[in-house]
């Protein structure tokens, strides 16, 4: 095993005087990108009072996510996702918690904008999927709205939309129902 490596050096070394391009690298030149991935996560914390909104649905309980826009923890993490794959920067650059304009918004609205600028920078997206750390109440009876929901303001199938719950089983700010979060991976497609 230690002699193919060396050779396998070797050869990478003389293709690179002959050539210029470095064979190790796992980046191959000119071949056009045409998958990318991308990841999000995202936390608020919880208060009384607070509205509980996730992938735009409204969900009956007594405390929601302190924050400037509605909280939406899983639109943001996957709007963090999507931008990653893009390589667009990051949700906080694009809407500011310091700008009026976003105050108590609806992130569906940011879902919506996200999936623009892919649409502009020529990518599709390919699926998603997404998971929501909640000790209370139970997601289950919600998970097909919010991915219908999410899926909507993307201008996707619902198929291509997945969500997950998990509680924090007790531990941590999550388990101690203290915290919302959410994770979401993004694939994304060169469009040409
Ligand atoms: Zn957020």
């Amino acid at each position: 095993m230690k002699s193919s490596g060396r050779s396998g050096k070797r050869r990478s070394i003389l293709a690179k005087r002959e050539t210029g391009i470095d064979t190790r690298s796992r980046v191959v030149p000119h071949r056009p990108v045409l998958w990318r991935v991308g990841i999000g996560t995202d936390l608020h914390r919880l208060a009384e009072g607070r509205k509980l909104i996730l992938g735009g649905i409204r969900i009956p309980f007594n405390k929601g996510p302190v924050g400037h826009s509605d909280g939406d923890v899983l639109a943001h993490a996957i709007c963090d996702a999507l931008l990653g794959a893009a390589r667009l920067g990051d949700i906080g650059r694009h809407f500011p918690n310091t700008s009026p304009q976003w105050k108590n918004a609806s992130s569906l609205l940011f879902l919506r904008r996200v999936r623009q600028w892919l649409d502009a920078a020529g990518y599709s997206i390919v699926n998603i999927d997404a998971t929501v750390g909640l000790e209370q109440p139970k997601l289950a009876p919600h998970i097909a709205a919010m991915e219908k929901q999410v899926a909507a303001a993307l201008a996707l199938e619902p198929g291509q939309v997945s969500v997950k719950a998990k509680s924090g089983e007790g531990l941590d700010a999550v388990g101690r129902g203290e915290a919302i979060r959410a994770d979401a991976v993004a694939l994304i497609q060169a469009c040409c």
